[in-house]
């Protein structure tokens, strides 16, 4: 174990840098923050690179337990000043615990032999979305995300806190609209796109197999492409005012849909 002080540090700078999606394609090392996300992802068997906690802490249980954990999978392990930790963290309260791992994505010929539930993201800009959105996947079982063509990262720090670890649990594609529609043609299941112009309700269309569900982009929605290649187009009805739903929130209640088809309440 390293004991850090110093806000210069190499390996500091390194860490920190893990903010910026540039350092992260570089390095394809990303940052998880927090005592749950971190446990959970140790967890889950994803080695940490890194094991950063902030020094003192270290005969708390369950920092031991991470530091045991952390030192047997091989992690550099780093007690930090609190200075430090907030600026690996680049916020003044930093969590007690920082870890950085390496991403994992799963090639799209993959994805498509993984016959089960996936959703398909289209140009999704915002990581708070797409946190919520892997939370609400993983909630219902699914395997995973696809990012469709120009999407927030996956593996940012906001994206990780708002999926509140679930990124961990689940697998991450990435294509452009071009891999992805010749992908699909070999997919067997369902391709359920959402729009505004559906004419189908939600609740009448057909849930049962394997399916990807496709999302449009938080302005403009799927692309023409995108929309033709779905199998069945859905809306969800708006009775009010506003014309749409926000892009997580429809994910959400397409995505309990399926699992109301899928498992029934007794
Ligand atoms: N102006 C955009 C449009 O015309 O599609 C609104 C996009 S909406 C904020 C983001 C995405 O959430 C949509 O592309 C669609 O996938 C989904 N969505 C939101 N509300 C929906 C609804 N009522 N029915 C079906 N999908 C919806």
């Amino acid at each position: 174990m390293r004991h850090i002080n110093s806000l210069t540090n190499p390996t500091v700078k390194a860490l920190r840098a893990l903010h910026e999606r540039k350092y992260r394609r570089q390095s394809r090392l990303f940052l998880a923050e927090g005592m749950r996300i971190v446990m959970e992802a140790i967890d889950l068997g994803w080695v940490p690179q890194h094991f950063v906690f902030l020094d003192g802490r270290q005969d708390d249980d369950l920092v031991a337990k991470l530091i045991s954990a952390a030192e047997n999978m091989g992690a550099e392990c780093l007690a930090v000043s609190h200075d430090v930790l907030a600026k690996i963290s680049r916020k003044d309260n930093p969590q007690a615990v920082v870890a950085s791992f390496a991403e994992k994505w799963m090639p799209m010929d993959e994805v498509i032999k993984a016959q089960a539930l996936w959703v398909a993201l289209d140009r999704v800009r915002d990581p708070g979305n797409l946190g919520t959105i892997m939370r609400s996947v993983d909630a219902v079982g699914g395997v995973g995300v696809i990012l469709i063509g120009d999407c927030t990262d996956g593996f940012s720090v906001e994206a990780v806190r708002a999926s509140m670890g679930a990124c961990f649990n689940l697998s991450l594609a990435e294509a452009t609209e071009e891999a992805f529609l010749d992908q699909v043609k070999n997919w067997q299941g369902e391709i359920i796109g959402t729009s505004l112009l559906a004419s189908s309700d939600y609740r009448l269309a057909n849930w049962t197999g394997p399916k990807i569900l496709l999302m449009g982009n938080e302005q403009a929605g799927l692309t023409d492409a995108l929309a033709a290649a779905a199998t069945q187009l859905i809306r969800m009805p708006m009775l009010g005012r506003s014309d749409s739903l926000n892009l997580a929130v429809a994910t959400g209640v397409a995505l309990y849909e399926h699992l109301r088809h899928q498992h029934p309440p007794e």
